[in-house]
C-alpha cells in the first residue's frame, strides 16, 4: 500500500509500503479520509519520542474509512461498514481507569497510521472506540469526531453555567470547536487570536466578542467587555504556550474556573502570583484528551450538525501532497486539511 513514513523531523516520505492485515479481534479499515492536527505538524517538524519510538514510522491518527477484513472474533462488524476510529482506547482495568479517570490510563493504547492507505485497528480500540459512521455523514466530517472528543471533555470540565461570560484564547481548529461548544451551553463567548482569519471563522462559530491579541491587549480587553472589569467567568486556553497561560489566569475573575487545555513544552513554567488561588478562589485546571463516551458524544454532535465539520475542514489534498498540506497549516492559511489516499 502507499503511506506516508516518517523518517526523521523535517523528512517524511509517500512510499510503498506492507500493507496491514487484521489478527485477532483486529479491524482493517481503508483509510477514506485523514484530517491534519496540530500534533501531526510538531511530529513532523521535531519528531516525537513517545509515538516514533522507531523509524520509519506512519502517523497520523484522525481517520474514517471502510472495513476492508475482519480479523478472527470480530462479530460487531462486517465488512464494507463505513466507520470512525478514536486514536487511543483506556484498558479499563488500571488504578486510574477503575477510578474512572479514563483519559488517565496506565495502560492507554494509541494508534497511529492514518496517513496510508490502510490500518489494522487493534482489538481494544475496536472493542472500545470503532464507531459505525451515521449516515448523512462524510468521512471528512467523522473524521473529526477525535479531536472534537477532546473539546468536549475540555468543555464538560469547565463548569459553564448558562449566562456565563467564556473567554476562549486560540481559535485553531480546537479553539474554534471550544468557542462552539461554549456557545452551546448558554455561554456569552469572547474569542482571542492573533490571525484575523481565525477570528473571521470565530464569529461563524458563535463568538460574540473578538479579540484581536495583535492590537489589544488581551487580558485588558476581556476584562474590559465583562461588567466592572471583573473578569471571565471561565477561560479557556487552546494555544499550548506559557505567555497565554498566564493571561487566562490573569483574565479571570475570583472564584472562577480556568482551563489550561492547550498542552505547552514539557519543562516549561508559569508564574502565578498566589493571592489568585488562595484569596480569589481561581479553580485552575488542566484537561487532556478524551474517553470513549466523549467519543460517542462528539460523533452524535457532527451527525447532528451542531458541530461544523466542513467549516474547519479548509483544504482537500491528495495523500502524496502530505508535505504540503502540513506547510500550509504551519503557515496558518489552513485551519485542518483532509488528506484522502
Ligand atoms: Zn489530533
Ligand atoms: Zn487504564
Amino acid at each position: 500500500m502507499k503511506a506516508v513514513l516518517f523518517y526523521a523531523p523535517g523528512d517524511i516520505r509517500y512510499e510503498e509500503t506492507a500493507r496491514p492485515t487484521a489478527g485477532p479481534g483486529e479491524v482493517l479499515v481503508e483509510i477514506k479520509a485523514a484530517l491534519t492536527c496540530g500534533t501531526d505538524l510538531k511530529t513532523y517538524r521535531r519528531g516525537h519520542p513517545l509515538l516514533m519510538k522507531k523509524t520509519p514510522a506512519l502517523f497520523g491518527h484522525e481517520l474514517a474509512g471502510v472495513i476492508a477484513e475482519l480479523g478472527p472474533g470480530v462479530e460487531r462488524f462486517s465488512v464494507g461498514q463505513r466507520v470512525v476510529a478514536a486514536n487511543s482506547a483506556p484498558c479499563g482495568r488500571c488504578f486510574y481507569c477503575r477510578r474512572g479517570h479514563l483519559s488517565m490510563c496506565e495502560e492507554i493504547e494509541f494508534l497511529n497510521g492514518a496517513y496510508a492507505e490502510f490500518i489494522a485497528i487493534p482489538a481494544r480500540i475496536v472493542e472500545k472506540n470503532l464507531l459505525p459512521i451515521p449516515e448523512g455523514v462524510s468521512f471528512r466530517q467523522a473524521a473529526l469526531t477525535e479531536p472534537l472528543a477532546c473539546t468536549v471533555h475540555g468543555i464538560e470540565r469547565s463548569n459553564i453555567l448558562l449566562g456565563d461570560i467564556v473567554c476562549v484564547i486560540g481559535q485553531g481548529p480546537i479553539g474554534l470547536m471550544l468557542t462552539r461548544l461554549a456557545k452551546l451551553r448558554g455561554a456569552r463567548v469572547i474569542a482571542v487570536d492573533l490571525n484575523p482569519f481565525r477570528l473571521e471563522k470565530a464569529r461563524r462559530f458563535g463568538a460574540d466578542e473578538l479579540v484581536d491579541a495583535a492590537i489589544a491587549d488581551p487580558v485588558e480587553a476581556v476584562r474590559g467587555l465583562t461588567p466592572g472589569g471583573r473578569g471571565a467567568d471561565v477561560a479557556i486556553e487552546a494555544v499550548g504556550l506559557p505567555d497565554t497561560w498566564e493571561q487566562a489566569i490573569a483574565m479571570t475573575r475570583p472564584a472562577g474556573l480556568v482551563n489550561l487545555f492547550g498542552g505547552c513544552k514539557s519543562g516549561t513554567h508559569i508564574q502565578i502570583d498566589t493571592r489568585r488561588i488562595h484569596y480569589d478562589e481561581l479553580h485552575i485546571i488542566g484537561v487532556f484528551h478524551h474517553t470513549p463516551r466523549h467519543v460517542r458524544a462528539a460523533l452524535s454532535l457532527i451527525s447532528s450538525g451542531q458541530i461544523d465539520a466542513d467549516g474547519l475542514i479548509t483544504h482537500e489534498v491528495g495523500l502524496e501532497r502530505l508535505e504540503q498540506a502540513l506547510q500550509l497549516v504551519a503557515s496558518g492559511d489552513a485551519l485542518k486539511v483532509a488528506v484522502i489516499p
